[in-house]
């Protein structure tokens, strides 16, 4: 099947009501079009929902089979799809069984144009084996860096889509992330068995941006210097609730306004605190990492982190949030000596004994009441500080179990689980008007839901008791107490809304022994990680190269111009003198490299891995074969 632009121009212009694709955009649909597995490179914000969206729906039927980590957001492209007049359904270990049948329900009679799949719930065997009977148009990867272990944020149940290209193995995939280092794009392709390696990147410079490594050991102050010497919104990073609190509190005291925010706070106020500062009316957020998924603030001027953040991937793309409007803006890291120590200790937090892994294991099956052999496939509420408390365990380190027992397919604790409570009407619209056995109440509340919701006669909805309560005039008890009537009496299916995350069981409880933690999954991905942590502490402490140059040299980029704006380059206009301390940092990292290498190393391999600056390290190394310090014999350098 051929198309042509026109086509896909009338596509984006029908459903979203837009003139023109963003760069990038139309090429990356035109190649999946035309039948060829694609890797698209785009930064957050860049659009990249469309590329699949669109292509999906240039075909006039069948399914494009979407694989994305969160569930939230799959929930929410649902909705806009939904509000785009685009039939699409989501799977995802966190649905009841029924409401997973509804939505096979729709994808066999062909109406769903989009299916929304959770990467865990690709583990089941079975549920892959019967996507077989679909028509499936082609297969999109979102956030595809999940798929390596060498990307920052490894899970291994992406893998399961091997799978799903075998058993749909004539459609062609197109893998899609922000953030992708060379030797993660390679592998995401090589995992994917792309035909031909094929990629499109947008250029990741950012060129208004200036980067600036502040290096104090009163952070706090800094801070507060630096808000007063800039204007405009702002957002400063912390690695923990308590601190977002604290810092927002010091500044609002200081008379900066600010408001904070982390996973932990209501939906509600989370919502509130995001209006204020988006509209401006609040200058300051003061976040976790878990702001910035989704928002679109184009005139952010200052993003501060005042924490060092565990990998250039995550600070790229955190910092990537100021200017997107072009205009002039700065990117702040705060560091200070403890730092270093700081970080290391997190690569043994996050990697607990793999005693105390299976230990962990152990006792959430207890507390959760599955026996040895039970609890295939299902889902358990879980209250993560409750377990803590009663076990007597750390959170952290207990996180740090769930997540190296989520890689090795035992357990998935699935913390951003659907809040809402979700109805169903299970009978006729006639019916509904024959209904006399139940009690005033529940007609009531039965009657407010068909005004205030649609398609609960088709499909499972998202409903507010508060809603609900406020427009028939009953209070939220009796609401609750009515849906529960309504529930028994099979006119409708509840689910009411928990405020607990939950763990899925995809497999039988093992014997504790029997539990396999991986090499994979363990010290390869304690190696990664500390690599990764150590270009971070290489980047903040010891790389006296362009900001800019450094971090697309991370990214394989070569941008040899330097950006003139950074710290390090202003540094080096003001004072030439710099230069020579470059020199000696340079030096003294090759000299250190041949050190840890006493077998002897090739003069590229040197240049590769000593920094980013090729021709400074290269000087450096034939410095010092001048001065005798390093020899070179039979093609390889040696400390001498
Ligand atoms: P990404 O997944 O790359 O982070 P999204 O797909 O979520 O980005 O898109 C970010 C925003 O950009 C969305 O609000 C989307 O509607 C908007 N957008 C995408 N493409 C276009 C376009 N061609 N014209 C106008 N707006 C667009
Ligand atoms: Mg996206």
């Amino acid at each position: 099947m051929t198309f042509t632009s026109a086509q896909t121009r009338q596509i984006l212009k029908k459903y979203w009501g837009f003139d023109s694709f963003r760069p990038l955009q139309e090429d990356i649909i035109n190649s999946i079009l035309s039948g060829q597995d694609t890797l698209g490179l785009m930064p957050t914000g860049g659009g990249k929902s469309l590329t699949f969206q669109v292509p999906g729906l240039c075909f006039p039927h069948g399914l494009t089979i979407v694989v994305t980590p969160l569930i939230s957001l799959m929930k929410d492209q649902v909705d806009n799809l939904k509000k785009h007049r685009v039939k699409a359904v989501s799977l995802h270990s966190g649905m009841s069984r029924k409401e997973t049948r509804i939505a096979w329900e729709h994808l066999v009679n062909g109406k769903a144009r989009f299916l929304y799949v959770s990467p865990e719930k690709l583990q089941n065997e079975r549920f892959v084996v019967e996507l077989r009977n679909l028509k499936v148009n082609f297969i999109t990867v979102d956030e595809a860096h999940c798929l390596s272990q060498w990307g920052y944020d490894f899970r291994p149940s992406y893998l399961n889509i091997k799978k799903l290209r075998k058993v749909i193995p004539d459609v062609p995939v197109l893998a899609l992330t922000a953030t992708a280092t060379p030797v993660v794009a390679a592998d995401i392709m090589k995992q994917l068995e792309f035909k031909q390696p094929l990629i499109f990147k947008k250029s990741f410079v950012r060129d208004n941006i200036s980067y600036i490594v502040r290096n104090s050991d009163t952070k706090i102050h800094e801070l507060l210097h630096i808000l007063a010497k800039t204007a405009g919104s702002s957002i400063v990073y912390v690695r923990s609730r308590k601190k977002t609190k604290e810092i927002s509190d010091y500044l609002n005291n200081s008379g900066i306004s600010a408001t904070y925010y982390h996973a932990g706070l209501d939906t509600g106020i989370k919502t509130e605190r995001q209006n204020a500062w988006k509209s401006g009316e609040v200058r300051v957020m003061v976040a976790t990492n878990a702001f910035g998924m989704g928002i679109d603030k184009a005139d952010v001027r200052v993003v501060i982190h005042f924490d060092l953040p565990p990998s250039l991937e995550e600070y790229y793309q955190e910092a990537g949030r100021a200017g997107r409007d072009g205009k002039k803006s700065y990117a702040v890291l705060l560091s200070s000596k403890s730092d270093k120590g700081i970080l290391h200790r997190r690569v043994t937090e996050a990697f607990p004994e793999r005693k105390r892994v299976k230990e962990t294991y152990e006792q959430i099956c207890n507390h959760l009441h599955i026996s040895i052999g039970e609890g295939y496939d299902s889902i358990k509420e879980f209250d993560i500080e409750r377990f803590c408390e009663l076990f007597k365990k750390q959170e952290k380190e207990c996180r740090s179990s769930l997540r190296l027992l989520s890689q090795a397919g035992y357990l998935h604790f699935i913390e951003d689980y659907e809040k809402r409570s979700r109805v169903k009407i299970l009978c006729e619209r006639e019916e509904l008007y024959h209904i006399h056995d139940v009690s005033k109440g529940a007609e009531k509340v039965l009657t407010s839901i068909l005004r205030l919701y649609t398609g609960l006669f088709t499909d499972y909805g998202l409903i507010k008791e508060s809603e609900v309560a406020y427009h028939s005039k009953l209070s939220e008890t009796e609401v609750y107490e009515s849906l529960l009537e309504l529930d028994r009496a099979k006119i409708l299916d509840y689910i009411p809304r928990s405020g607990l995350p939950v763990i899925y069981v995809p497999t039988a409880r093992e014997e504790t022994h029997a539990i396999l933690i991986g090499r994979d999954i363990y010290e390869q991905r304690k190696e990664e990680m500390s690599a990764r942590i150590e270009s971070v502490i290489d980047y903040t402490f010891v790389d006296k190269t362009c900001r800019v140059k450094r971090m697309l040299a991370y990214f394989g980029e070569d941008n040899p111009e330097d950006c003139g704006k950074c710290d390090v380059c202003r540094e080096k206009k003001k004072n030439p003198g710099y230069i020579n301390e470059m020199k000696k940092g340079s030096l003294k990292k090759v000299i250190e490299y041949l050190r840890n290498h006493p077998e002897g190393v090739r003069a590229l391999t040197i240049e590769s891995q000593c920094g980013p600056d090729k021709e400074l390290t290269a000087s450096s190394l034939s410095y010092l074969c001048n001065e005798g310090i390093v020899l070179f014999k039979d093609n390889l350098y040696f400390l001498t």
